[in-house]
């Protein structure tokens, strides 16, 4: 039996990302306030704790980032003269639609494509940037600590979490330098993990908060950024596109933002419920790339940063309960992302400053059940959160019936509140990977991309390998570690997976982690895992087709270091 240390604290946010850190500086300034002001029943000290996986605050973190600021503005009035690290306000917005040959500009922006007001970030930096302000507020802030199990009581009640162990060699067996996890007890634990959290995961499931929910679908958004060696493209200027290289039938779309000093940060999002068992995420984006107009603006230029991370598309119907005894959920793993505008920074922040205002109240009433902790919905649904995804509740699912069919959707939704075509207040969603099709749907022949990216060569110019992309992720995990990403069962991915699906973990992982390598010879594959390339997207979790993968969190600090992404 391991022996662990335990340590308590009032609160633990788990994940350093906007939500959470926003909430852990929110309460600590309440908590403050209360203590100077109040004439009895004082709080007193509470200690709060922020644990993050990376290595350091941001450094997991990858976003746009066009920030609309109306939540950093509620948090912290004046973050602009407070320092905040912001790229530039947004001066003009562009919006193209891509055929394979030219780029047509649309007279008008979408409206929910218009970012006047708003600001071009760094998500990472912004991150660290408000880590600090947590720091100074009091916060203990915990970088290399993963949240690796929650802890129960026998009634389910969650009592804090459990950090991942340090030191355990690939066979699982203790290195020299092993330390067991250490427990964090709470009275409330905050998780704030992003899109497809593990612990939230296992959470949702244990204790059914998606019980009538419609499951939550995704996107991933792969990235780069590029020094241009001119002016050519403004700082400030924020372009959107549609079209190529997506099919008609699968949902995605360009973003291009103009950075400081010349670096130009352009990306892809495809939807994570998409048929065609050879997409490829990575390279719909590379293809983008090679698009005449993209091509143009990047000759010259030189790739420096890379990147990839999933996107919590399903909105306002596939959002779980965000709370249960000694718990909240926070930002995206709540589901609080408005896809139509691809932006989840303000109302991540958002929610965290209600998660705050919910736990002072619990504190102040010294209950931290779920009876208590349920204002949190109170308080979300009555804030601006709740009308702003309503508005757009039917936008991703109307994807579903292809690019044209949900463009119409979209403009349905200005002129029904939300309601779109659907006789139903909702266009059934499905699970992500249950939409994906056989190889014989397509009749593919066997797992060769080359069949639906014919003209894609990686050139280390313009368009590059995952494992060029991969090394510009700064990713780091130690080898000598167990693989973090559980496949339950190997024997179906050369059997049944091979043939039907042609191994899609191979393509829709823009990291290279899975591999179908030669076995003995005889003709046979079997999988490899490249674990130590993995940037933590989830991608595998979320996209497989049998459901097998299991992301869980490696050792404290692995993964990328996502500097000025
Ligand atoms: C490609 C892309 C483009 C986007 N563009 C925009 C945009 O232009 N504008 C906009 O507003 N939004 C955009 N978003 C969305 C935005 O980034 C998110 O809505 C926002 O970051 C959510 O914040 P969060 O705090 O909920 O989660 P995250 O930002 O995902 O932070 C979660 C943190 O928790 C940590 N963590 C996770 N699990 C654990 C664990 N078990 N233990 C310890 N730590 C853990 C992670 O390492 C991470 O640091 C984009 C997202 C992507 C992927």
């Amino acid at each position: 039996m391991t022996e662990r240390e335990t340590l308590e604290f009032d609160v633990v946010f788990v994940g350093a990302g906007p939500a959470n850190l926003s909430g852990a500086l929110h309460l600590a300034r309440l908590v403050k306030q209360h203590n100077e002001t109040a004439a009895a029943d004082k709080i007193g000290d509470i200690e709060i704790a922020v644990i993050e996986k990376g290595a350091s605050v941001g450094a997991h973190i990858l976003s746009g980032a066009v920030m609309d600021p109306k939540a950093l503005r509620e948090l912290i009035p004046d973050f602009e003269a407070q320092g905040a690290p912001l790229e530039s306000p947004v001066n003009e917005d562009f919006f193209l639609y891509l055929t394979p040959k030219h780029a047509i500009r649309s007279p008008i922006t979408p409206p929910p494509l218009k970012n006047h007001g708003y600001y071009i970030v760094s998500l990472n930096r912004l991150t660290g940037w408000l880590g600090e302000k947590c720091e100074e507020a009091g916060v203990n802030i915990f970088p290399e600590f993963p949240g690796a199990d929650l802890l129960y009581d026998d009634a389910d009640r969650v009592l804090g979490v459990r950090t991942g162990d340090k030191g355990i060699d690939k066979e699982g067996k203790r290195k020299p330098n092993y330390e067991p996890g250490v427990d964090l007890l709470a009275k409330v634990t905050v998780l704030g993990e992003g899109p497809r959290g593990s612990l939230t995961k296992k959470l949702v499931e244990r204790l059914g908060l998606d019980e009538g929910r419609e499951p939550q679908v995704y996107s991933v958004g792969v990235k780069e950024l590029w020094e241009l060696p001119d002016d050519r493209y403004p700082t400030g200027r924020v372009t959107h596109t549609l079209g190529f290289p997506s099919d008609a039938q699968t949902y995605g779309g360009g973003w291009i933002y103009g950075m400081q000093n010349r670096v130009l940060n352009l990306g892809y999002v495809t939807g994570l419920d998409y048929k065609d068992p050879l997409i490829d995420p990575h390279a719909e984006f590379q293809l983008f790339k090679t698009h005449p107009y993209i091509a143009k603006l990047l000759e010259g230029g030189k790739m420096i940063r890379y990147g990839a991370k999933t996107i919590a598309a399903g909105g306002y119907f596939a959002m779980p309960r965000t709370y249960a005894d000694g718990v909240l959920l926070t930002g995206d793993c709540a589901g609080f992302l408005n896809s139509q505008r691809l932006k989840g920074i303000h109302s991540a922040i958002k929610s965290g400053m209600l998660a705050a205002e919910t736990i002072f109240e619990a504190l102040l009433a010294r209950d931290f059940s779920a009876k208590q902790l349920q204002s949190y919905e109170r308080r979300v649904n009555s804030s601006w959160i709740i009308p702003e995804l309503r508005k757009v509740r039917n936008f991703h699912t109307g994807f579903r019936h292809g690019r044209w069919l949900g463009l119409v959707n979209t403009g349905l939704q200005f002129f029904t509140g939300g309601r779109a075509w659907g006789i139903f207040d909702r266009d059934r969603a499905h699970a992500g990977h249950a939409e994906m099709q056989k190889l014989s749907a397509y009749g593919y022949r066997g797992d060769k991309l080359e069949q639906r990216y014919t003209d894609l060569r990686f050139d280390g110019k313009l368009t590059f390998n995952k494992v060029t992309d991969v090394y510009h992720a700064a990713v780091g995990h130690d080898e000598d570690q167990p693989v973090h990403l559980h496949v339950l069962d190997t024997n179906i991915c050369s059997t049944r997976c091979a043939e039907e699906y042609g191994n899609p973990c191979q393509r829709f992982c823009p990291a290279a982690v899975y591999e179908m390598v030669e076995d003995g010879g005889n003709g046979k594959r079997r999988l490899q895992i490249n674990f130590s390339n993995c940037v933590h997207c989830k991608t595998c979790d979320i996209m497989d087709p049998y459901q097998i993968i299991n992301w869980v969190t490696p050792e404290g600090g692995g993964g990328p270091d996502y500097k000025g992404l």
